[in-house]
């Protein structure tokens, strides 16, 4: 059977030399009879891979001695509430910035732990941009700061880096981590769910700057406190294994492919290729300021709602799925994410021209 080219925002695309790689390692990982699957967390042949897995992903980052990387389970959503149980530290408020869908469940999360202070927001545009730092409000008494790096579901990117001085700061990159070069000492805290663009769903990765680890206050339950999982090397309870191991494999091919400034190089040829067209043609309109417009997730409409149906069932005829919008915003989204082949974008601009040229 052939692959399709999968637009999915999450679970999305893996790279298909990754999934080749898994399939042949299924039944017997490296001569040890067993499936990774199958092997104790605590076993050397599971530890090695966790370890590789690290490293491969410290030096993807260039992530400094300074920060722990953890392998925690929960998704983001889980992070929403455990980044305040830890990081607020006694200090009471949060900034946060709103940047839409999921900086709105953030803010409600953090409600239930202490006061949030929105310094910024985008709602005034429909969440179509990513608001200029001169116009947020913060405040320096504050724990942290908080902002979500690319609204998966809007497709608002940030393309520069908050400045908050002492206070630190902490951003939800579940959609755009690994997509480029990021300075990771920037931020005080950085987290992502696996499943747009590292691995499996099931694995959530938390890098986190050493002195904000165990500074709960009150003290937040074991299972929720950074400290257990620090000190454990993510070992506390039984990890995410296989997750933990596919992200290994897609850490690998990223360094293969030059790393994460070849990663930009090739998201941004797929993104402006994909832009460059909607902005050439009335048939499809994208809604996001020119700026913000996200390298990851490209929300489009047509001309005509009513064709919405119509474009879908072609686009999985000709080998293209998941291309339908997400329900609170309608149209289509197309997810690029870094395992999605610049061949698969050029098949969905070129079905694009040709269903704009048939019903234009
Ligand atoms: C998908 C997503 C989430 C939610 O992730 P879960 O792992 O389902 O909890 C949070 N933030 C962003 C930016 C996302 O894209």
């Amino acid at each position: 059977m052939a692959r399709v080219f999968n637009f999915s925002a999450g679970p999305a695309a893996l790279p298909e030399e990754v999934l080749q790689q898994a399939a042949a390692e299924m039944l017997d990982w490296h001569g040890c009879g067993q499936s990774v699957m199958e092997m104790s967390h605590r076993g050397k042949e599971f530890m090695a891979i966790a370890a590789a897995a690290e490293a491969d992903l410290r030096e993807l980052m260039a992530i400094p001695a300074n920060y722990k990387v953890l392998f925690l389970q929960g998704g983001a959503s889980l992070q929403f509430e455990m980044i305040p149980q830890n990081l607020l530290r006694g200090k009471g408020t949060a900034d946060y910035v709103h940047t839409g869908e999921w900086a709105k469940k953030a803010i409600k999360a953090a409600k239930a732990f202490g006061k949030v202070n929105v310094v910024a927001t985008a709602e005034d545009k429909a969440f179509t941009y990513a608001p200029a730092q001169a116009t947020w409000k913060l405040d320096p008494n504050a724990a942290y700061v908080h902002y979500t790096g690319n609204e998966t579901i809007g497709g608002v990117e940030f393309n520069w880096i908050p400045e908050t001085g002492d206070v630190p700061l902490v951003c939800d990159m579940s959609s755009n981590i690994l997509s480029r070069p990021v300075d990771v000492s920037k931020f005080g805290l950085i987290y992502a769910g696996a499943q747009k663009n590292i691995g499996p769903a099931g694995l959530t990765i938390v890098i986190v700057r050493d002195d904000l680890i165990g500074q709960g206050q009150p003290a937040p339950t074991t299972m929720m406190d950074y400290k257990t999982h620090a000190d454990a090397d993510s070992m506390y309870n039984t990890p995410p294994t296989y997750g933990i191991y596919i992200a290994g494999l897609v850490f690998q091919r990223l360094k293969r492919m030059g790393g994460l400034a070849a990663a930009e190089a090739a998201n941004v040829a797929k993104a402006n290729l994909l832009y460059d067209y909607l902005d050439s043609t009335d048939f499809y309109k994208n809604p996001v300021a020119k700026g913000d417009r996200s390298r990851m997730n490209v929300p489009f409409t047509l001309k005509d709602a009513a064709l919405d149906e119509e474009f879908l069932k072609g686009a999985k005829a000709a080998g293209m799925v998941q291309l339908k919008g997400h329900r609170s915003v309608g149209g289509m989204r197309a997810s690029i994410y870094n395992a999605m082949p610049i061949e698969g974008v050029q098949a969905l601009v070129a079905y694009m021209k040709a269903f704009a040229a048939a019903k234009g």
